[in-house]
């Protein structure tokens, strides 16, 4: 989620027992009734749903994840929050807490059932990003994923071809999924409040890809070399990785720079590079 200042608050859970924000954890807790509701609706879980939280921290909103969902599963790095969590749901066949790090979770452990898992998290901003690239390598399980993040990735998530904030980010998720900037969420809603805006986003991984990469990784590779070099045009920053000659056999213009380039352009340039490899 989002960055968040020093004053981080001693918070009461439910059982009494009192915790201390986490910074290290990125611990934002969710207190506005009307937002949590918001989001609850937006995802509207139902009983057929599978349901993964990642960091639900103090429940805010697993509370009607659970009454809502078939199955709820919760990933929670912080020990005091999966014990107080996972007594809370002691009584509710449909819960499980899972106390451990989102990015060593194993998702095939939940279920090998094709578009079947819901992801929900108002996730920790600072790994925000490697939680979507992990869940990006598992797309083919997930039906949805809604999260809230810090404003400025969302931003980035969604930006097309030619938007200052078109990138890496957006280019490798959309190549993926289907993105969506559903609302935006005010610091004032959480406890502690972070320094930055968040908002709420969606995303549908596809179930017939609109563009396909010969090599997803390769995909992937071009595109980070494009934009580390972001002042350069094509041609420059990509000479490392494709020869001269099939540099100037691309049906793409090479003279552009990289956000003016589409991700279907991007799909083209990979997939020669991926050809030349294989001859
Ligand atoms: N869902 C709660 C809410 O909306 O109030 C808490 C959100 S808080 C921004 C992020 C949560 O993610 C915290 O509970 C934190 O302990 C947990 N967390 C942080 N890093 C994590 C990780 N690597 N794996 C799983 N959970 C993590």
């Amino acid at each position: 989620m989002s960055g968040s200042d020093k004053s981080h608050s001693n918070v009461r859970l439910d059982n009494g027992m009192r915790h201390q924000a986490r910074k290290r954890f990125g611990q934002n807790f969710l207190k506005d009734a009307a937002i949590i509701a918001r989001i609850i609706d937006h995802i509207n879980a139902q009983p057929s749903d599978h349901v993964l939280e990642i960091g639900p921290g103090q429940g805010a909103l697993t509370e009607s994840l659970a009454r809502n969902a078939g199955r709820l599963d919760c990933v929670e790095l912080d020990r005091d929050l999966a014990r107080y969590l996972d007594k809370y749901f002691v009584n509710n066949d449909k819960v499980t807490i899972i106390q451990q790090d989102i990015l060593k979770f194993d998702l095939d452990s939940l279920t090998d059932k094709p578009h079947s898992l819901r992801v929900i998290g108002n996730l920790p901003y600072n790994i925000s990003t490697p939680v979507l690239f992990y869940l990006l390598r598992k797309h083919e399980l997930i039906n949805d994923m809604t999260f809230m993040l810090q404003l400025e990735v969302v931003q980035r998530m969604v930006a097309g071809v030619g938007d200052k904030n078109y990138g890496r980010l957006g280019l490798m998720l959309q190549y993926f999924c289907e993105v969506e900037h559903l609302f935006n969420v005010p610091s004032s809603a959480f406890s502690p409040q972070p320094k930055v805006a968040s908002a709420i986003v969606q995303l549908r991984p596809h179930r017939q890809m609109p563009v396909q990469a010969a090599d997803a990784d390769m995909l992937q590779q071009v595109i980070r070399t494009a934009f580390n070099q972001r002042r350069k045009t094509l041609k420059n920053s990509l000479k490392g990785i494709i020869s001269e000659a099939a540099l100037q056999d691309l049906p793409v213009d090479i003279t552009l720079r990289p956000e003016n380039l589409s991700l279907q352009d991007y799909v083209v340039i990979s997939d020669a590079i991926s050809s030349q490899t294989e001859a």
